[in-house]
């Protein structure tokens, strides 16, 4: 996938772009950032830029500027894109879940030479944290001598967990979180249809290997509860009915036979979501920039939640956070639904 395929992250893009027109890319980097923001994809990226036999300028799609970039297409984008080019190498850990020297060795004993057919051979180490104490210190003389036929890329959620001496030997890129709508978009190129991408998207905190797929429905789900529960909250201040609602729309049937476990999750998930549509609602009070919104696929529906606005809405956050701690400390689904009609 070339730069402009990339979504988000425009920033540091341009970036890489811009050092690998100008030659100047360092020898060694740390992608650092939360997982599934798309590290890997961006490692990849520059590793077409690199090597890319029909190169293009390409409009940027957020800025007015071009950028350098892969052409996506040709015969080593395509064995890049399916990890058949012989000067770019993906290490990640294995069954065991480290990184073992022997899987640095090669990369380090050819680091010296030339590349075999591309301009510059890329070594991305992917999940580079787990890489073996031995194996880094292994990496660490061809980090410290670098050469200009190879470029390292350590990919990392946890890069603060490298040993000192690697982090200190290559330049720290830090990816951040995306927002709802870029993970709206991401889920729907794969596919996703819009109403389960815009569920997940809310829910996914800005990370899309923090969530699954697979529960999409159930996203879905939760967000229309969660939605339908503060909608009736604006509007009734009789507490029986309040109590009644939270039960209704914050638990499972008694039907559904599910395990202490599941209830606790399935009130857990509307909780959350209750929690973005709270900060969503302090958000379009505040004047904020509507892009990073969690939910602006129900923007309409916010505005009958304004009554949230303001110390109440603070409150009732503060009330979501404290019912997330009781839940994970066990605590029995209908005590804290009545709390939650109580507090929000
Ligand atoms: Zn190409």
């Amino acid at each position: 996938m070339p730069f402009r395929d990339v979504i988000g992250h425009r920033k540091l893009v341009a970036l890489l772009s811009r050092s690998i027109e100008r030659d100047t890319i360092p020898p060694s980097l740390i992608f650092a950032g939360p997982a599934g923001v798309g590290k890997r994809l961006v490692a990849l990226a520059a590793a077409q830029t690199l090597n890319c036999l029909d190169l293009r300028r390409q409009q940027s799609p957020t800025a007015d500027t071009l950028e350098y970039d892969a052409c996506g297409v040709c015969r080593a984008c395509t064995r890049i894109e399916r990890g058949l080019h012989p000067d770019v190498v993906v290490i990640e850990p294995g069954d065991t879940g480290v990184i073992k020297t022997d899987a640095v060795r090669d990369v380090i004993e050819r680091a010296g030479y030339r590349p075999f057919e591309g301009r510059k051979r890329v070594v991305i180490i992917d999940e580079a944290d787990t890489l073996w104490p031995n194996a880094q210190n292994a990496l660490l003389k061809t980090l410290e001598e670098p050469t200009s036929s190879s470029v390292f890329i350590l990919v990392s959620a946890r890069a603060d967990s490298l040993l000192l001496t690697v982090q200190s030997r290559c330049l720290r890129l830090r990816f951040h979180e995306l927002g709802p709508e870029d993970v709206a978009t991401v889920l729907i190129r794969r596919g996703v249809d819009d109403t389960k991408a815009h569920a997940i998207a809310a829910l996914a905190n800005g990370s899309l290997g923090a969530m699954e797929e697979e529960n999409a429905e159930e996203l879905v789900a939760a967000r229309d509860d969660a939605l339908r529960l503060l909608t009736r909250f604006a509007s009734t201040p009789d507490l029986g009915r309040r109590v009644e609602a939270a039960a209704e729309d914050l638990l499972l049937p008694a039907s559904a036979k599910a395990t202490p476990a599941e209830q606790r999750e399935h009130l857990a998930v509307r909780l959350r979501a209750i929690g973005s549509f709270l900060r969503d609602v302090e958000l379009v009070a505040a004047k904020g920039d509507r892009r990073t919104l969690a939910n602006p696929d129900k923007e309409e529906s916010l505005g009958r939640l304004a009554a949230f606005s303001g110390d109440r809405g603070i409150h009732a956050f503060e009330a979501v956070d404290a019912a997330l701690v009781a839940i994970r400390a066990n605590a029995g689904v209908k005590i804290v639904a009545d709390w939650v009609a109580t507090q929000i």
